[in-house]
């Protein structure tokens, strides 16, 4: 049985070209680009270039990039170290847990959190910034697109916002990146990136800081990082994540049509079959990502039963002894939960085959009509 992955939200397989670059370190050389001798210097050498790749691609500084062991912790570092004691932060209630509980951590410290409603668009406006920012707001903290819903935020009129008030921007880029081209505007300060997402490595990721801002280092130790993020840098990932990020520059265009030709032919397909099909999230989404509510189906017997036949989705949910819970996510979008325990998401990646739409199409189809006929 041929396998088809559609979960590409939650990872991504490894581009063979990101193995052959990582291949370079993956020898039985040590690699510690602190080290003065010719074996450092060599690892340096890896490092910068992969750093300048990076820089380029992203039209900013190589200064302004530091490295981390994923997103996670690239969010955690802009957090709390932008973080001042007491500020007001502005953010959405469908951030990634990544963003929420490190929100939530500083809460306890005394950080005054405000959660906009996405509502059933999907993502925070920029009306609703406008309207909730207030003098004491230090901080405002969104995703580019939503990893649930692939929903976007209008990160640039946010931004723009921002810049005028002279107030931080960290935009938690994980999902955007590998889906489509976009510019970090001025009003962005901080940004963090994965690898895993965009058919890198996993446990690396980036956060992009502006040279202008002062962040606190969470990690302390040696000075790696230019003294932002002490510890011996991760040169295999570090390699992989460039390497996978060039080609995007290349490959993006096109990929990005492609997922969402593809992806809007799963969606139409699905509608025509069934009929009565709901998508969550009315705001414009990311090329890869459609979730889908099928009323009147248990959406963890056809993710099971889709399993079972080699097509792998997910429906976001979260894992709580023993059953599962539906997606925090959908039900702060005040989608009831009935509806949410019938939904799953489909995110294609730029490997993802017409062919395996249409199986996968045909499947859900046969596989709903079933659980209709024998509820
Ligand atoms: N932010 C978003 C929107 C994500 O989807 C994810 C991963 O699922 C993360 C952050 C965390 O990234 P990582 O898995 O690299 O820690």
């Amino acid at each position: 049985m041929k396998k088809i992955y559609l979960d590409n939200n939650a990872t991504t397989a490894l581009d063979p070209r990101v193995i052959e670059a990582m291949q370079e370190v993956l020898t039985p050389l040590p690699f510690n680009s602190s080290s003065v001798h010719s074996f450092g210097q060599e690892s340096k050498k890896l490092l910068t270039k992969s750093r300048d790749t990076i820089a380029h691609a992203f039209h900013v500084k190589p200064q302004e990039i530091i490295f981390t062991s994923g997103g996670t912790e690239a969010l955690n570092l802009l957090l709390r170290g932008f973080y001042t004691p007491g500020a007001h932060i502005l953010t959405s209630n469908v951030e990634h847990p990544a963003v929420r509980e490190t929100l939530q951590a500083l809460e306890k410290q005394g950080a005054k959190v405000t959660y906009l409603p996405a509502g059933l668009w999907g993502a925070v406006q920029p009306y609703q910034i406008e309207e909730a920012l207030t003098p004491e707001t230090r901080l405002i903290v969104l995703m580019a697109a939503n990893n649930i819903t692939g929903v976007k935020t209008g990160i640039n009129a946010i931004a723009q916002i921002a810049h005028q008030r002279n107030i931080p921007f960290i935009v938690d880029g994980v999902q955007i990146l590998g889906k489509e081209l976009f510019h970090i505007l001025p009003g962005v300060s901080a940004m963090a990136f994965s690898g895993h997402k965009l058919h890198g490595p996993t446990g690396i990721g980036l956060a992009f800081v502006r040279s202008s801002f002062k962040l606190t280092p969470q990690i302390t130790g040696g000075s790696q990082e230019y003294g932002r993020r002490a510890g011996t840098e991760n040169l295999m990932g570090i390699v992989g994540l460039a390497k996978a990020i060039e080609l995007l520059a290349v490959e993006l265009p096109a990929a990005t049509k492609r997922m969402e030709t593809l992806r809007n032919k799963l969606t139409q397909s699905l509608m025509n079959n069934l009929g009565d099909i709901v998508i969550h999230g009315q705001g414009p989404r990311i090329c890869n990502t459609v979730h889908i509510g099928f009323p009147g189906i248990d959406g963890e017997t056809l993710l099971l039963q889709l399993d079972l036949a080699g097509i792998a989705a997910s429906h976001g949910s979260a894992c709580t002894s023993g059953g599962l819970e539906p997606s925090p996510v959908l039900l702060n979008m005040q989608i009831p939960a009935s509806l949410a325990r019938t939904s799953i998401r489909f995110s294609l990646s730029r490997n993802t085959t017409e062919q395996e739409i249409d199986t996968t199409i045909e499947l859900v189809t046969q596989l709903i009509n079933k659980q209709k006929r024998n509820p």
